[in-house]
């Protein structure tokens, strides 16, 4: 089945509107009927497949509709916004599978337009019928413990008050455990090691895969990169400062996690 038009969708479908990064809201709901979807359809963009009777697509810069940033909406299920994890799931699906149509309108071999394949989850060059597929980006975000300490920095480019985990993209060639060694030695200066794969995020903004792992503490003290970090310290896990939310983010689920295994622990 070809997904170009919301004609071959089933009157039942539910639609995701983005207004570029924005969702579009119908009457402070997430999803638009197919009916009412329509007429807001940028010209000539397909509609996303998403999963059974699903979609996402873009509308218009010009229409005028509530709309709502992708990080108020993840962020604001911490603070009761009432959508379900699995409503924001496919968001944020929503809005990575949009994001890579609009950056690769055309073929990075011939430079011919690109169009949806029959899936819908490949795009494929109209002249030399090259194939591209949804792009994700791995990092690995650790924590960096030592005994009853956490290591946690505020990053320099963006603040947003909180103290998190460090992070870092995986390069070309490089294992995950590989990066966390060059990444916290670059990011603070310290030597880690006994690396554990905890659990893993999609993470849209705009397209990485967050893999999340805990490492010990084995020398060095922290001497932070000023380029990347504008504070790093070890905090006691009965003092810490204000981290992300575990109920959304990674960096906040090791962080309880770490905090959770050492009261639990025994003495
Ligand atoms: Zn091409």
């Amino acid at each position: 089945m070809r997904f170009g038009s919301l004609a071959s969708a089933r009157a039942s479908a539910r639609l995701l509107l983005f207004q570029g990064d924005r969702l579009a809201l119908n009457g402070g709901e997430l999803f638009w009927p197919a009916e009412a979807a329509g007429k807001w359809l940028a010209r000539g963009a397909a509609p996303v497949p998403l999963g059974a009777d699903c979609f996402a697509a873009e509308i218009g810069k010009d229409a005028k509709l509530e709309t709502r940033s992708l990080r108020s909406l993840l962020f604001g299920a911490d603070e009761g916004g009432g959508e379900s994890g699995a409503d924001l799931a496919l968001v944020s699906r929503a809005s990575q599978l949009l994001h890579w149509r609009r950056t690769h309108r055309c073929c990075g071999l011939c430079g011919s337009p690109t169009r949806p394949g029959e899936s819908g989850q490949v795009l494929e060059c109209v002249a030399c019928g090259q194939a591209f597929f949804p792009r994700i980006n791995p990092c690995v975000i650790m924590l960096v413990t030592r005994g009853d300490e956490v290591l946690l920095a505020r990053g320099a480019r963006y603040r947003s008050g909180y103290y998190s985990c460090l992070a870092g993209f995986i390069e070309i060639g490089e294992t995950p455990e590989q990066t966390i060694i060059r990444e916290v030695r670059e990011e603070v200066g310290v030597e880690i090691g006994n690396i554990r794969y905890v659990e893993s995020q999609p993470w849209p903004f705009p397209s990485q895969l967050m893999l999340g792992f805990l490492a010990d503490h084995r020398a060095g003290e922290i001497v932070p990169d000023p380029a990347e970090i504008e504070d790093a310290r070890w905090f006691p896990i009965n003092d810490l400062p204000k981290t992300p939310a575990a109920s959304v983010t990674i960096a906040g689920k090791l962080i309880d996690g770490y905090v959770r295994s050492r009261s639990s622990a025994p003495l």
